[in-house]
């Protein structure tokens, strides 16, 4: 299992590896990038099929975080952590223990915070081991889980998305799917509803699935059938690489827009997407709600501050797109250059500060 041949490799500054006999943790974490700051990134526990997967999908997230946070102006960079293991029955006392120990060997270079798999008590028993962690504060509408503020960012993108793409000043009567109603698509749902959408929704959980149901009037839709549902927008809100060749083929909706990461099986997907005609929202854009409120529960912000700068994500995107009919390009192309233009930046000035030393 090579790391620097890895497709999904690029330039990351450290890659680490854990194995702990004592708890049987077996642990990666990827910095792919601190030229605006610490690498914040989630801690995702999954039972990946082999070590390759695990690697696979810290280096590609770990990227993804560094463009979340270069647009969403945060002093952060890219990083995140994966724990190899099922959530339900490999959680233990010990093994969070060694995950702290292992967060805290890098020093600060790389904070972790909560992600699939893993909630805010995990972090919490974390950070009896390190102080390298973020997203532990209670509160009321924005507490320690960031899940709310991501759900509102990704609504606050579906919104742009259908104001350019249908020139619709609201969501009453548009169709919107959602795929996963775990912490975040339940809130999303919610926000849809209350501004007119008819929502429907599939969740391999049914007790998740029955939540929003019961809740918000989800109408529930088989799990087989809800990326190819007739709607106007779909939103991908359970795992990553959901959009590939065959299943973009068979879309039926004008928009996606959702909350998962990576929702690209690999890159060449946004051409595809673009090809069809398909509005795609880059998720590293909107999904960004969870890590700016992060970066304001450390800072001990106003609500009013966190949502503010939520609040950008609109003005953002819809930069990105009119960036991507001018370049006839995907707006998921055109984001990647814009983050890649804010490093350079950051980069530039660094060795600019250095050389007047
Ligand atoms: P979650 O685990 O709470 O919810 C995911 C839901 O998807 C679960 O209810 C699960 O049962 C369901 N699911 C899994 N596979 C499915 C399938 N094939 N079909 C239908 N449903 C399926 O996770 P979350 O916190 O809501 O995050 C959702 C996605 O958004 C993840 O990809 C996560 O990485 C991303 N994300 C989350 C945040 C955050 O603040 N929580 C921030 C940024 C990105």
């Amino acid at each position: 299992m090579s790391v620097f041949n890895n497709e999904a490799y690029d330039h990351h500054e450290q890659v680490a590896f854990s194995a702990d006999r004592h708890s049987g943790l077996r642990a990666i974490i990827a910095v792919h990038n601190t030229s605006l700051g610490p690498a914040v990134g989630g801690c995702r526990m999954f039972p990946y099929a082999s070590e390759a997967d695990a690697l696979f999908d810290v280096l590609r997230l770990s990227r993804s975080m560094t463009y979340k946070s270069a647009l969403a102006a945060l002093p952060f960079g890219g990083g995140k952590s994966v724990i190899i293991g099922d959530p339900r029955t490999d959680k233990t006392p010990a093994l969070l223990a060694a995950m702290g120990d292992f967060i805290n060997s890098l020093g600060g270079r790389y904070v972790a915070a909560e992600d699939s798999g893993t909630g805010v008590a995990d972090i919490k028993a974390m950070s009896a081991r390190t102080p390298h962690v973020s997203g532990l504060q209670e509160g009321a509408e924005f507490g320690g889980d960031p899940s709310p503020s991501t759900a509102y960012g990704v609504y606050l993108g579906i919104r742009t998305a259908v104001h350019y793409r249908l020139g619709a000043d609201s969501m009453r009567g548009l169709r919107v799917a959602i795929q996963g109603l775990g912490s975040v698509g339940f809130h999303l749902a919610g926000m849809l509803r209350g501004d007119g959408a008819e929502v429907y929704g599939a969740d391999v959980n049914r007790d998740n699935l029955r939540r929003a149901v019961d809740a918000h009037g989800v109408v529930a839709v088989d799990v087989a059938d809800i990326l190819t549902l007739e709607a106007d927008v779909l939103a991908p809100c359970a795992m990553g690489a959901v959009l590939n060749n065959e299943s973009i083929d068979q879309l039926r909706v004008g928009i996606v827009a959702g909350a998962a990461n990576n929702q690209l099986a690999d890159e060449g997907q946004a051409s595809h997407l673009w090809d069809r005609g398909i509005l795609y929202c880059p998720d590293f854009l909107i999904n960004a709600g969870g890590i700016i409120d992060v970066h304001h529960q450390r800072l001990g912000s106003e609500l009013s501050q966190k949502r503010e700068h939520i609040e950008r994500i609109e003005t953002n995107l819809q930069e990105i797109l009119y960036r991507s009919d001018r370049a006839g390009r995907s707006p998921h192309l055109v984001a990647e250059e814009l983050a890649e233009e804010y490093l350079a930046a950051a980069t530039e000035e660094t060795a600019f500060r250095a050389a007047a030393f």
